[in-house]
């Protein structure tokens, strides 16, 4: 029995992912007979069964790893990303997801738990196959395998596009680990790697003025439950006051995974020459240091040696407030802030990382902030929806209070200062029948891409600087990627001239130009949006909101 169980319960997520991928049907036929040929040669190869399933739980895991994806996503197979999220992603946050994921569990245990032990009886046991049997797999598996292979020639033979590494099943998720390992890698060598790169950035302010500007980078907010965008319920009981806030509506991430849209909102580096400038080029902290300001970079996030990390680092003074232990709330970055813009006499600019509206959202607000209630049931799934959905909005008025509070710090400076918020990426909240949850899908949806982005700028900011102040409101309604425009747009608000800057990604500035959409996908290839994998769903969404996905 064991040694029919092992290949079957390998095989599962290559019939599963047959039904939900894109594959030809000759991809798909492959998909499942070359790896079922392996596994059964491999099964009759050794007679101690028990041994053969214990050196298969790498496969067993990587086939749980799968159909969790499966459970949260309905698609797609586990991403480089996924692989670095995995390695960027602090414990607590990875228990919690998985402890709210009861059915996904339940049903990887079910399968490849009595394989396990089964394995582990027959090892104690000393028991083996007898001949007979191992020869009866061995003769099924032959001929199944060079079925296979049969099937693999034909794909390359008709479709141009194949390629093993991306649609086989368990291969291209170990092509993917190792393209995790070897990013992980570089990364850890960025700061050698990018020593030598030198903005020569120039200040075209006044040396001797007073300014402070802030740059917070909102974490799984989405454009959609925030009342300045058109949602019907009060997500933004204090900004909506004002009628001094600049909203972006048609801001679009370039990509829906934290490791991956924070640095592009911070490096040099665009989604054009990702693969190679992200590793040579520094960040937006770097070139304000070129530029003679007092810098800080402020984080909510626990260190987790990504770029992040790293490109934070390059303030003058780092502070992760994470770094007891415990999760806060993003309140509690603001007496950081404000003891730095007392500290710096002169200019500062601050970026302030976020955890924002990321699940689980329940504990992103005090308790006594619960203003949309019942928020209690928290585990991922479709029916908690209505709680799921209340305790994001809670915790999008968590960050409106917070945002309301920096201006409030940047109003008593009384002098030229400004304020850019936007969200790393969005969120899936159980939105429509794919019954989508969360974000970092190796396929985004229109939830993961439309991200809430704002300005504010002090009333001396706008005396002073009439023509930025006008080229930021002038860029409102145009068509935003929100990583690409960041950098820039910092620098041209702060009057801070690069050479290597392209000024024309900047919303402050008058030669601010729209582009075509272009998305990161997981190989780090810079791909048209409408190619990224969102479906026509997602497409008439976008054109809902009036934002061109091309
Ligand atoms: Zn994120």
């Amino acid at each position: 029995m064991l040694a029919w169980a092992l290949p079957l319960t390998l095989i599962v997520p290559n019939v599963w992912l047959d039904f939900t991928e894109h594959y030809t049907l000759l991809s798909c036929l492959n998909n499942i007979v070359t790896p079922m040929g392996i596994y059964l040669l491999v099964v009759s190869c050794c007679s101690k069964i028990g041994r053969t399933v214990l050196w298969s739980i790498p496969l067993m895991i990587y086939a749980a790893f799968q159909i969790v994806l499966m459970f949260l996503y309905g698609e797609n197979i586990i991403a480089i990303d996924m692989f670095l999220n995995v390695a960027t992603t602090n414990f607590g946050e990875a228990t919690r997801l998985l402890g709210s994921l009861p059915a996904a569990i339940l049903t990887v245990c079910a399968i490849y738990l009595p394989v396990i032990a089964g394995g582990i009886v027959m090892c104690k046991r000393k028991m083996r196959l007898d001949r007979a049997m191992m020869v009866r797999i061995r003769r099924l598996g032959v001929p199944i395998l060079i079925a296979g292979v049969a099937l693999y020639g034909a794909c390359e033979l008709t479709d141009s596009e194949y390629r093993a590494e991306r649609q086989l099943f368990p291969l291209n998720v170990m092509y993917n680990t190792c393209k995790a390992v070897q990013r992980g890698v570089a990364t850890s060598h960025f700061k050698d790697t990018s020593a030598d790169f030198r903005f020569n950035a120039a200040d075209t302010h006044p040396a001797d003025a007073r300014e402070v500007y802030v740059l917070i980078i909102g974490e799984t907010s989405r454009a959609d439950n925030w009342q300045l965008l058109g949602y019907d319920r009060p997500t933004n009981p204090r900004l909506s006051q004002r009628d001094d806030i600049i909203v972006y509506p048609k801001a679009v991430t370039q990509s829906n995974t934290t490791h991956k849209s924070v640095p592009l909102i911070l490096s040099a580096a665009t989604v054009e020459n990702y693969d190679t400038a992200i590793y040579n080029s520094k960040g937006v902290l770097a070139a304000f240091n070129e530029a003679g300001y007092a810098t800080a970079f402020i984080s909510n996030q626990a260190r987790n040696h990504s770029f992040i990390d790293h490109l934070g680092e390059e303030a003058q003074q780092v502070t992760f407030i994470t770094a007891d232990g415990r999760e806060h709330l993003d309140s509690e970055l603001l007496p950081v802030l404000q003891q730095r813009i007392t500290e710096a006499k002169g200019k500062l600019f601050v970026v302030l990382h976020t955890y924002g509206n990321h699940f689980c959202y329940r504990d992103r607000y005090p308790r006594n902030h619960a203003f949309f209630t019942q928020d209690d049931n928290t585990d991922a799934e479709r029916y908690n929806r209505s709680d799921l959905m209340n305790a994001y909005d809670n915790s999008i008025r968590e960050t409106d209070l917070m945002l309301e509070a920096v201006i409030t710090m940047l109003e008593r400076c009384e002098c030229p200062a400004a304020m850019l918020y936007f969200s790393d990426h969005g969120e899936d909240i159980f939105d429509d029948d794919r019954g989508r949850f969360l974000h970092s899908s190796p396929v985004p949806t229109y939830y993961q891409i439309h991200v809430p982005m704002l300005m504010w700028l002090s009333p001396q900011y706008v005396a002073e600087y009439p023509e930025q102040t006008a080229a930021a409101h002038a860029h409102s309604n145009c068509d935003v990627a929100s990583n690409d425009a960041a950098l820039p747009t910092m620098l041209a608000l702060a009057g801070i001239r690069c050479d290597s800057v392209d000024y024309t990604r900047a919303l402050a500035s008058p030669s601010y130009i729209e582009r075509p959409r272009i998305y990161l996908n997981d190989y780090n290839e810079a791909i048209p949006l409408a190619r990224s994998g969102l479906r026509e769903c997602d497409l008439q969404l976008l054109h809902n909101h009036q934002i061109s996905h091309f």
